[in-house]
């Protein structure tokens, strides 16, 4: 009988949970759109019932706890998911508590992108790497950072909010309020802005005709691009270059082993890859100009992976339900 974890990504609009095995397997995914706007209880009754479904689909498998990734800000050691932007009605709530009593299991709670993190250093693109930076870049730009063997919590669980490292002194504002965030200039949404900017209606552009002449997507431009349409391979250069100034900063911060890019954009890593390295080779000190980016392997379920590994591996100084074992694994963290 096989033990597996009960796994679940809460995301601004869907909800995803799955069975995962202590290798990473997912033996099974389910989803729903998050009600996001209903408030904790409604969502907690919507983990309740997609873990039904799942656990009905494998009676065979144990389920021995649960890890869920849930948008941050949060603190992990204590369970409580403080107040994410993409959640309404959702302020200081003792999540792991809540679903330790809901499900009867041992509960650890992480940042999405800390357990996308966690899951691409332990299953994917990072395995074997003593230090790792995981970058996500879609709508908006997450991260999170193993050092050293564990994942990176710094006070509170909030370290490596690498979207809203500042990186001009200008650009639009950030929807975090700031100006000049890595977010702002060099997330998908920001991609897809400049090219619906550097295009109008009706223009005949491929990016247009793509767009159906509405707003175009950051999904749009690498379509275009690989059609070797020049504005678009004009945009994935500006865009290469923005991602390569922020992966630039990582590096000197952190001094990974390997450099992980995930998210919507990573599916055109390939367009990227080049001016990327162009801009680390240019603007890196040279002892950090060999380290490898590369894409993510596990593509969306990065994060439910690397939340079920909080409770299959463990180890690592995440929060449990329980405030025992909570201080336990808060004295682990403390640099030795
Ligand atoms: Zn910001």
């Amino acid at each position: 009988m096989a033990n597996v974890a009960l796994a679940f990504d809460i995301g601004g609009t869907e909800l995803r949970g799955a069975l995962v095995g202590r290798d990473g397997h997912v033996l099974a995914a389910a989803s729903t759109p998050t009600l996001a706007l209903a408030g904790p209880a409604a969502v907690v009754e919507q983990m309740a019932a997609l873990a039904e479904t799942l656990r009905a689909g494998h009676p065979e498998a144990t389920v021995v706890g649960v890890g869920v990734g849930a948008p941050g800000p949060l603190d992990p050691r204590a369970g409580i998911v403080i107040a994410p932007p993409t959640l309404a009605g959702w302020a200081d709530v003792p999540l792991a508590d809540i679903l330790g009593r809901r499900f009867g299991l041992p509960v650890r709670l992480e940042n999405d992108a800390n357990a996308a993190a966690l899951g691409e250093w332990r299953f994917g693109a990072g395995r074997g790497a003593g230090s790792l930076v995981f970058v996500t870049v879609s709508t908006g730009i997450g991260g999170g950072v193993v050092a050293e063997g564990r994942l990176y919590h710094g006070r509170r669980g909030l370290a490596a909010e690498i979207g809203h490292m500042t990186i001009t002194g200008g650009g639009e504002r950030c929807f975090c309020g700031a100006v000049g965030c890595f977010e702002a200039v060099a997330s998908g949404t920001a991609l897809g802005r400049r090219a619906t900017a550097a295009t109008a209606p009706g223009d005949g552009s491929a990016l247009r005709r793509l767009s159906g002449d509405a707003g175009i997507s950051a999904r749009h431009v690498i379509e275009a691009a690989r059609g070797g349409d020049a504005l678009a391979l004009e945009l994935v250069e500006e865009e290469a270059r923005w991602l390569g100034i922020g992966f630039t900063n990582l590096l000197h911060l952190y001094s990974p082993d390997v450099l992980v890019m995930g998210g919507g954009l990573a599916n055109g890593f390939d367009l990227l890859a080049g001016e990327i390295r162009a801009t680390v080779v240019n603007r890196a000190m040279p002892a950090y100009r060999d380290v490898p980016i590369v894409p993510a392997q596990l593509g969306s379920h990065a994060g439910l992976v690397g939340a079920a590994s909080l409770v299959l591996v463990g180890g690592q100084g995440e929060a449990a339900s329980q405030g025992d074992a909570a201080a336990t694994t808060f004295r682990e963290v403390g640099h030795g």
